[in-house]
């Protein structure tokens, strides 16, 4: 019997009430393939004694879920299959449905060289850092001269000393293999002992040695070094490395409650060409360059091998504005119409699927700034809207930082009446197209993108580079103006290069309005925690086209949660942003398990 027809079978033997049209628990663990990341067939599972917050408004706290052959079978209280299924005490933990990031350019971590340790993200201090790092190398199985790296949304902010470790720090955690540390998109980046010698002999086809300080800083800038000494690795990473990278980050994701990413791509360089051999690593690629084309081959694989541990759903991202060389208007975009021609909009299975254009087809420019760019932007509308495809365009609109200055949405205007031209022309309404960030989008524009039928992902990455204002005006998102509108509405962080992935830190800001030093940078401008794990649930889940899917625990749906290590909804401000998975569980199987329950 095939995966989808015993799914149906349950789905439909749950909605007449559970167990009379039900195999027994063994028979059903016999016949579910695949299994999770150890390779163990998945079997039932139960969780009882818990808070579970379903996100579903007719049912939306209970103590027990039941979970079969990757679905929610059971949701209340007398859930309990019988059978041979794997009962988890819960002990009153929190539990929320699997987070959905709407907003990401995670596929860029799945693709970091060396043995990388995102969690540095969370570290507060140079010391955390260093333990983080010493943490790696006691796991044992980083070999001689094998990399440990640390590399984007690190950024000295986030860390006491507002700095990155130096030379002598990094080498007392960890003297006996190199070590590269890569600040945000474009470094600058720090290595030990061990790194300095190997960047300073490296040689590669396009690239000699690096230039490294004596207290271990690689710069940035231009020339830029930490670019160069990132190539080196990049071109040493074989196709398992590379592998197992994906799985760290998957892995990292789940630790932190991200069951599903709405994945933005990352443009190699957007010079018009279709040849895939042209974006291979160069010694000038930023951390944020990679090979659009090629990408996503290790995820591709693991999920061929049922090895995938989130979901990824893939966004077609499109930098091409004008390119004088290419011609007239209908020679430019040449990657955006292969694209509509020859790719599938929402293609695939649960766990990877091509997603729309995002999070944007082309250069977004106003006419009166750039005549060419704009009108090459407004034919990549025209064009994702006469194929039928899902679009999207990233606007916040902009607000200066002097005192008694006013958001400028004339960006976001251009988008909105530009959707609305597009829904006279070809019809929209059914396509869902999104406006991500439109943290300063005015009562008007959102009532027209409403009308629409599209949806919003704003932003929540302001927590980190964001300052008070001297005026004491909000620096936005307007969070209360966005839920009132009643729009469809998620939340993201924009990680990995700008911002964190850990989305607790989004919802700490959207609730709070404190950056990352704890000043208040959004006064009256705050939203509950409900409404913040909404949007990373029920809103993401829209946005993404799958609420029938994902986004609340619900009989049928995918059975995607996380048991959380603290009551997200009722502890301090403080230990809110510190919340972290105890234990995650994707397409009912546990993917990260803390080893607490
Ligand atoms: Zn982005």
């Amino acid at each position: 019997m095939s995966k989808l027809s015993r799914r149906d079978l349950f789905k439909a033997a749950a909605g007449m009430g559970l167990g009379a049209a039900l195999p027994g628990a063994s028979q059903a663990a016999q016949g579910a393939k695949g299994g999770g990341p150890d390779g163990d067939q998945a079997g039932d599972l139960v969780f009882v004694n818990g808070r579970i917050h379903t996100m579903d408004e007719r049912n939306p706290l209970v103590s027990a879920v039941a979970i079969r052959d990757g679905r929610f079978i059971s949701v209340g209280d007398a859930s309990h299959p019988g059978g041979q299924a794997r009962v988890v005490n819960l002990h009153g933990r929190t539990v929320v449905p699997g987070l959905i990031e709407s907003h990401t350019h995670f596929v860029s971590l799945a693709n970091r060289p060396g043995y990388h340790v995102a969690e540095w993200e969370n570290a507060r201090s140079v010391a955390e850092v260093c333990a983080i790092l010493a943490g790696r190398r006691a796991k044992g199985d980083v070999p001689p001269g094998g990399f440990i790296t640390a590399m984007g949304a690190g950024t000295p902010r986030m860390f006491a000393e507002n700095r990155l470790p130096f030379l002598a720090e990094i080498d007392a955690a960890v003297p006996d293999r190199p070590v590269f540390l890569y600040q945000g998109g474009g470094g600058p980046a720090r290595t030990n002992t061990l790194g300095k010698a190997f960047f300073e002999s490296a040689t590669a086809p396009l690239a000699g040695p690096c230039v490294v300080a004596a207290d271990g800083t690689i710069a940035g800038g231009n020339p830029n070094m930490a670019n160069r000494a990132l190539y080196h690795l990049r071109v040493r990473q074989s196709f398992a490395d590379k592998m197992r990278s994906a799985i760290d980050a998957q892995l990292y994701s789940a630790s932190v409650g991200i069951t599903a990413v709405l994945d933005q791509t990352l443009v190699a360089r957007a010079d018009g060409s279709l040849n895939p051999a042209l974006y291979d690593p160069q010694p000038t690629d930023a951390l944020f360059t990679l090979n659009h084309y090629r990408m996503y081959d290790a995820w591709l694989q693991l999920n061929r091998e049922q090895r995938a541990l989130i979901r990824l759903q893939i966004n077609f991202l499109h930098n091409q504005g004008f390119i004088a060389a290419l011609g007239g208007l209908d020679k430019q975009l040449p990657e955006l119409r292969e694209r509509l021609k020859n790719q599938f909009p929402f293609f695939g299975d649960g766990m990877v699927r091509t997603g729309g254009i995002g999070e944007w087809g082309a250069v977004l420019a106003l006419p009166t700034a750039n005549p060419d760019n704009y009108a090459v932007w407004y034919e990549a509308q025209r064009l994702v809207a006469q194929a039928r495809w899902r679009n999207e365009n990233a606007q916040a609109g902009t607000l200066a930082a002097a005192a008694g200055s006013v958001p400028n949405t004339a960006p976001i205007e251009l988008v909105v009446s530009t959707y609305e031209t597009m829904d006279h022309d070809f019809g929209i309404q059914d396509l869902r197209w999104g406006l991500q960030h439109a943290d300063y989008a005015t009562e008007d524009q959102l009532r027209r993108l409403k009308n629409l039928n599209c949806g919003v992902s704003t932003s929540g990455f302001r927590w980190l580079g964001g300052n008070p204002r001297t005026d004491g005006q909000p620096i936005g998102p307007y969070y209360p103006r966005l839920v009132g509108s009643g729009i469809p509405l998620a939340l993201h962080e924009d990680g990995i290069h700008i911002a964190p992935h850990n989305p607790f830190y989004a919802m700490h800001y959207a609730s709070t309005g404190l950056n990352v030093f704890g000043q208040q940078v959004n006064p009256g401008q705050q939203i509950s925690r409900q409404q913040a794990i909404h949007m990373y649930t029920r809103g993401a889940a829209w946005y993404l086209n799958r609420e029938n899917e994902m986004g609340s625990i619900e009989e049928g749906k995918f059975a995607d949660l996380v048991v959380l290590d603290r009551d997200y909804f009722s502890v301090s401000d403080a230990d809110m942003r510190r919340t972290r998975a105890v234990l995650t569980v994707v397409d009912g199987k546990v993917v990260y398990d803390s080893g607490v329950l």
